[in-house]
């Protein structure tokens, strides 16, 4: 039988590495055509031995000769550089795209995959919420699956499957919470990024570990939403479900509710999005209903983590403004990152440049990439004062 030909653009990374996993543990089933990275030479020549791809791509071309160096006894070609990204996603030398890249960075390689074919795996959620609506409509045009590979929108998937055309009244992305779960702005202000990027269910990486933490990760994901399953904004809502065992839920016309659930494990959904329609065993670990459980639901509190309403604006309101406050909460997520800015100072950067960048209804992809470099500078001019 012939083997799926996975290209994982952002192999290095918490999503990256647990495809890799799947994949060793499926080669009957996958291989790996393309693996690329942005920093991480050592990871990336490490796993271009294991794994012999045909092409591996670094963004940082300092880093170009030391993995030429290192694959020079191999038959794996290596480029570097942003542009090299694209070229790669365009190669056709490869089945699927696991859009693995974390941001903004995530976008144009995905683009390039739709219109080169390719079926998306889709980790970066980044995209769908920059320009939804643009990715969307070409994939339709090209005829690309794209398969979510979030846990929550892989739920929602999964539930769909064999509904066919019936309609979805809302759907219900679960949130745990993340790690400031209960907490209230007096606590927020002196949260330090060591504190903040402790998931307690998940461990991903640090931009999406900050992004829970805020709750802005369901904002975007309320977005991504949006797009994958083509809801207007008003049927899409959050419930705050801390254990993480249920990873959303689909409420029918008729009012049934259909939900998925396991463990928490990114493995999982990635396995699902490269298999389907297949399933595949495995030996994860399972729940167990047996052992002493609560399975809990409450409402966000959307006064206190202030990012999540603002991306609910941005979801109602639309046009390019979910894409300058991505821009945004991408500057402010660094800044934090590096002790730039406070726990609540993300949020009034985010807010400032919404208010400040020109609101644009029918976006074109050029002004996608005008709204985000624009919302880039303003929020980075507020750091520097
Ligand atoms: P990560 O930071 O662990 O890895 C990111 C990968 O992208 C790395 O391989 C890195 O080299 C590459 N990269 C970073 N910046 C780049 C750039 N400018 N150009 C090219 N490549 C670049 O991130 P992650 O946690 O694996 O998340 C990846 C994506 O998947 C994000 O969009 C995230 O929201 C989404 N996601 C992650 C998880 C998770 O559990 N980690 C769950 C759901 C969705
Ligand atoms: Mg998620």
């Amino acid at each position: 039988m012939q083997t799926k030909r996975i290209a994982i653009f952002g192999s290095t990374g918490s999503i990256g590495t647990q495809a890799l996993d799947v994949i060793a543990a499926n080669a009957d089933k996958f291989s790996v055509a393309v693996l690329t990275a942005q920093n991480n030479a050592e990871l990336l020549i490490k796993q271009a031995l294991q794994f012999n791809p045909k092409l591996v791509v670094i963004g940082d071309e300092k880093k170009y000769h030391t993995i030429k160096e290192a694959l020079v006894n191999t038959t794996i070609g290596v480029a570097s550089g942003e542009a090299a990204l694209e070229e790669a996603a365009a190669a056709d030398y490869y089945d699927m795209m696991l859009a693995a890249i974390v941001g903004y960075a995530g976008l144009k390689p995905t683009l390039k995959a739709i219109d080169n074919g390719k079926a998306i795996a889709l980790a970066n959620k980044e995209t769908l919420v920059v320009a939804g609506d643009i990715v969307m409509k070409k994939a339709l045009e090209k005829r690309v699956p794209v398969i979510p590979v979030d846990s929550e929108h892989s739920a929602i998937f999964q539930c769909l499957v064999g509904e066919g055309r019936n309609k979805i009244e809302k759907i219900i992305l679960t949130a745990s919470g993340g790690p400031f779960l209960g907490r209230k702005p007096n606590f927020l202000v002196n949260v330090k990024r060591d504190h903040a990027l402790q998931h307690p269910n998940w461990s991903m990486g640090a931009k999406i570990s900050i992004d829970s933490s805020t709750l802005m990760n369901k904002g975007l994901e309320m977005i991504e939403a949006k797009w994958l399953f083509n809801l207007q904004a008003e049927q899409v809502q959050v419930v705050i479900h801390p254990q993480s065992i249920i990873h959303s839920m689909v409420q029918f016309e008729d009012g049934s509710m259909k939900a998925q659930m396991g463990l928490p494990d990114m493995k999982l959904p990635i396995q699902y999005a490269m298999a389907f329609p297949q399933r595949l065993p495995n030996d994860f670990k399972r729940y167990d209903f047996k052992k002493p459980n609560t399975l809990s639901f409450e409402e966000p509190d959307f006064k206190t983590f202030r990012n999540l309403s603002l991306a609910i604006d941005a979801l109602h309101k639309g046009g390019n403004l979910p894409c300058v406050m991505n821009a945004a909460n991408e500057i402010a997520v660094f800044a934090f990152l590096r002790n730039r800015i406070g726990f609540l100072d993300m949020t009034e950067l985010i807010e400032r440049t919404m208010a400040k960048i020109p609101f644009i209804e029918k976006p074109t992809l050029k002004d996608y990439f005008e709204s985000d470099g624009e919302a880039r500078n303003f929020a980075a001019s507020i750091i520097q004062m």
